[in-house]
């Protein structure tokens, strides 16, 4: 037993997010509040998507990427350490 516990529901949930507004990038930080989802839960959901499955499955992560609401604030995210973005590509429905 070496795998981690499903992230379920709340992964689901997340992804069902970035899946309404493909092609925007989101911070885990502002992802997290925009689906009221603890931010580690989003950041291990984001871990995953930068997986190949994601990928294949129509999702991108990337370490320092762009935040479509921090981008617009104007806040420094190239100065956080180690967050990520997520991008929902837009293929996995229509
Ligand atoms: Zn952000």
């Amino acid at each position: 037993m070496t795998r981690e516990e499903p992230l379920g529901l709340e992964a689901a949930v997340a992804m069902q997010f970035l899946d309404r507004q493909p092609g925007e990038w989101y911070c885990t930080d502002c992802w997290a509040e925009a689906v009221d989802i603890d931010p580690r839960t989003v950041y291990r959901v984001a871990v995953l998507m930068a997986t190949e499955e994601a990928v294949a499955a129509g999702y991108q992560a990337k370490v320092g990427g762009p935040c479509k609401i921090c981008d617009a604030m104007g806040s420094k995210t190239a100065e956080m350490k180690g967050f990520r973005s997520v991008q929902s590509l837009g293929r996995s429905k229509g």
